[in-house]
């Protein structure tokens, strides 16, 4: 069980130096308690309270990480019931279901799938995480050389699905140095998964038939020395599904229950056979609670929709996409090339270098840091007036790279226009679209 914030107090140096960010050991008792701060904070732990404490500073629902290296995929780890409490930590990985009865060609176009699949948008890559390789056949060499070949041809994170432990240990002895996730451990065969998970250190699944089984179960493997589970309640239909969802989010949350403050994994390809109703369904997992969401096949057309609705809701509500700021080149400018200005918002930012882009027009962007708002909204809090937008005109360097000195403002500043021009001698400030889409006809009609 978690400790309470005055336990915690009792094992903190009470000295109130105030290092960590609050004025006394008290307070940092009550915030760790909370969740709301970091055991690192703190210098002058003991080890021995240190390792009494971490229990206490733990997620209540513990990260799991399935992989390794750069594409390894984090679940877990969440603190709140509603993203706008604090935010969502960790996106749900989505997976592709692949049998080893299906054939060749269909797996080989499904992997083609999961690495083709992947779109920019405001800067970052969306992509979905994982290949789930199921065992119908039974066979376990035909399921080892399905792992094997999904090794080599795909960098996915890997689910290997079977409840025969000698399958996973076919599995295992393919791909064992990814660290796939080992779906799964039932009441009938936890004890030889156990042993397979320890011995490889992957983390593994906990499939029951229903939520009191389930505790059983998490408990067992606990016991066993796992700690890296994910969890299946196994209900397939939306409504039972989601039903546990919210049960587990929040007994892990609200009544620090242990047992099921794991991560969970969703069978949206079990659940309909419509891709269409499938992908709602993975919608609905998104936003509560899933840690891992399996779908029977990617498409583009439903792919997509989800990867950024993820996106949207596993963003910090708290603290906007940003661009760094700074100068950009859009389409290799010269001494001569007009000089444009936006916010750091990166919607805003994508939007006007993609219009400059598709203007084939060669031009400098400058971006200033209006923490993370929009033109509108970051003129309307002060953070993109004349007094920030001067010196920053001042300090960024384009003065060394163009000839000229004219500068284009956005549209919807054009009242910064006076103001700008007395507070930088010299310039020229010309009012530039409101809109994004009138920058390529603009930027053709502009003369340095
Ligand atoms: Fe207490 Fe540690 Fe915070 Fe200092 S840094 S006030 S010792 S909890």
């Amino acid at each position: 069980m978690p400790l309470t914030g005055i336990e915690i107090f009792k094992l903190l140096p009470k000295t109130n130096c105030g290092e960590c960010g609050v004025p006394t050991c008290l307070a940092f008792a009550m915030s760790l308690a909370a969740g709301r701060a970091e055991l690192s904070a703190c210098p002058y732990i003991t080890d021995e309270a240190r390792e009494k404490l971490d229990e206490a500073s733990a997620p209540p629902i513990r990260p799991v990480t399935i992989g390794v290296g750069e594409r390894a995929l984090k679940v877990g780890g969440e603190t709140v019931m509603f993203r706008h409490e604090k935010r969502f930590e960790n996106p749900p990985g989505l997976a592709i279901l692949i049998s080893d009865t299906m054939a060749e060609a269909e797996i080989d176009s499904r992997l083609e799938r999961c690495q083709k699949l992947q779109y920019e948008r405001v800067g970052l890559t969306l992509r979905p995480e994982l290949v789930a390789l199921k065992c119908d056949s039974g066979d376990v060499a035909k399921f080892e050389a399905l792992v094997t070949k999904v090794k080599q041809n795909s960098d996915c994170n890997i689910i290997l699905m079977s409840e025969n432990p000698d399958v996973l240990k076919a599995g295992l002895k393919a791909c064992s140095d990814r660290k796939p996730l080992l779906y799964a451990a039932t009441k009938d065969n936890a004890e030889q998964v156990a042993v397979l998970a320890k011995d490889s250190s992957c983390p593994v699944a906990a499939k029951a038939d229903g939520l009191d089984e389930l505790t059983e179960l998490t408990s067992k493997l606990t016991q066993f020395g796992i700690k890296d589970i994910v969890i299946d309640s196994g209900a397939r239909t939306l409504r039972q599904a989601f039903e546990d969802q919210i049960i587990i989010r929040r007994a892990a949350l609200e009544k620090k229950f242990r047992p099921l403050g794991f991560p969970t994994i969703i069978f949206a390809n079990e659940m309909s056979d419509n891709q269409m109703k499938e992908a709602m369904v993975a919608a609905t997992f998104i936003a509560k609670y899933g840690g891992i969401i399996v779908l029977s096949d990617f498409q583009g057309e439903s792919l997509f929709p989800l990867l950024v609705m993820r996106m949207n809701i596993f963003t910090d509500p708290q603290r906007p996409l940003a661009t760094t700021e700074g100068i950009y080149e859009i389409s290799g400018p010269d001494e001569n090339s007009p000089v444009l200005l936006t916010s750091n918002f990166s919607l805003t930012y994508f939007i006007v270098s993609g219009e400059i882009e598709n203007s084939r027009v060669p031009c400098y962007l400058l971006v200033r840091d209006t923490e993370g708002l929009s033109v509108m909204t970051a003129w309307a809090a002060g953070k993109f007036g004349s007094d920030t937008i001067a010196p920053f005109i001042k300090k960024c360097g384009i003065v060394d790279r163009v000839k000229h000195r004219k500068l284009i403002i956005p549209g919807y500043i054009a009242i910064e226009s006076g103001e700008l021009e007395e507070e930088l001698p010299g310039w020229e400030i010309m009012v530039g679209p409101r809109e994004g889409a009138h920058i390529p006809a603009y930027l053709k009609a502009w003369k340095s």
